[in-house]
């Protein structure tokens, strides 16, 4: 067993704190990675607060992570140590049914293992995240990293990355397509990125007018303030494509109205229920779809690291000590992060 270091929540209302518990020695398949970096996801926060009913305590959150090998398995032949490594949020499934055997792991119908708060397989007892020194992981759930990426900013494709680039790439986005992208956060602003680097002219939907100078920065072509009744009329019918990245209720007609003829919005937001239902009007009248998407296989999120690689795409990052983890959850609460925390694993030791 490996001893290891990590930051838990021990119940829906206590803060993150230090928590000691073993990782499993490397299997023949295994990979073990020194965990440089994390991302902060908003999964993270409705998780350790049980927004979404299901969290065993003590959980470790954290699926965006980046760091080095230190070990490989006899069996292994894509790793070496010394290689950089990630993990996003799964870390295996039945590998066996017919989503899994088309690289669409995510929606495995047997045995998804998410990369903490799932059963753990091979250790007993729960999985736990990347708020933690190391991690353990079977090869065929580890990705490889391009090398000229800043790695603290490559954390978080490993989840806000692929969550949005699955879905733009499944609507087959790209020139000569108006795509809206709702919610300027950490899963929003690489949405605006990947939308703009598809080639679609794109446009930020936010509550917050204080962001539309970095939206535009980030490869927005439009702001609308989604608070604004008047700007919001003008939108109407005008859009190929949304992607929904909203991480509280809020009324879903005010954008299915901007959708023109058989568009869709597509949710990867997972506010808490409940959550009020769109009119089917809205739907009707313009045969526009409603639909939703979880993050995206292995096979994907490789093609997504590589094409970031190719195209020089990161997150936004503000890096923050372990210690401040608790005071990240409130800013995102508050809508103020610019525009994914990411924790320096090495302050976990200090
Ligand atoms: P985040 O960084 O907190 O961003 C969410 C953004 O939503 C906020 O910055 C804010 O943007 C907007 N927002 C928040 N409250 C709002 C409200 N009451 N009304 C309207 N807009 C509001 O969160 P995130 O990490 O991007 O995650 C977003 C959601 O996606 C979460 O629910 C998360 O669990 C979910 N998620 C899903 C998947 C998946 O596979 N489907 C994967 C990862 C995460 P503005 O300030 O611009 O309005
Ligand atoms: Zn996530
Ligand atoms: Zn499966």
């Amino acid at each position: 067993m490996i001893k290891t270091l990590g930051y838990a929540a021990q119940s829906a209302t206590s803060p993150l704190d230090s928590f000691r518990f073993d990782r499993r020695e490397p299997g023949v398949d295994d990979v073990l990675i020194e965990i440089l970096h994390c991302g902060v996801c908003h999964s993270d926060l409705h998780i350790v607060r049980n927004e979404w009913g299901g969290t065993t305590y003590p959980v470790v959150p954290g699926h965006e992570i980046v760091g080095r090998v230190v070990k490989v398995g006899a069996g292994v032949k894509g790793f070496k140590p010394g290689d950089l490594a990630g993990v996003g949020c799964m870390v295996d499934s039945c590998r066996s049914c017919p989503e899994c055997l088309e690289g669409l792991e995510q929606y495995c119908r047997n045995e998804i293992i998410f990369t903490y708060n799932s059963p753990d397989r091979n250790a007993g007892g729960m999985t736990y995240g990347g708020y933690s020194g190391c991690v353990v992981v079977d090869e065929k759930f580890v990705l490889r990293i391009p090398a000229n990426l800043d790695l603290p900013a490559v954390a978080p494709l490993l989840c806000a990355g692929i969550t949005t680039y699955s879905p733009l790439r499944h609507w087959k986005v790209g020139k000569g397509d108006t795509v809206g992208v709702v919610g300027l956060g950490g899963l929003g602003h690489m949405a605006v990125k990947l939308s703009h680097a598809f080639g679609a002219n794109t446009v930020m939907f936010t509550t917050s007018p204080g962001k539309a100078a970095d939206a535009k920065r980030l490869g927005a072509d439009e702001v609308v303030i989604s608070k604004n009744a008047d700007e919001m009329k003008k939108q109407a019918n005008r859009f190929d494509f949304i992607i929904n990245t909203v991480a509280a209720p809020h009324n879903l007609d005010a954008f299915l109205q901007l959708l023109k003829r058989d568009a869709t919005m597509c949710m990867v937001g997972v506010p808490a229920l409940p959550h009020p239902s769109p009119s089917v009007g809205n739907l009707i009248f313009r045969r526009r779809q409603l639909a939703g998407s979880l993050i995206g296989g292995i096979r994907e999120t490789q093609e997504m690291l590589d094409f970031c690689g190719a195209h020089g795409i990161v997150s936004d990052i503000e890096r923050i000590p372990i210690q401040k983890i608790n005071e990240a959850y409130e800013r995102m609460l508050r809508s103020d992060v610019k525009y994914r925390f990411v924790i320096d694993m090495a302050s976990l030791a200090s």
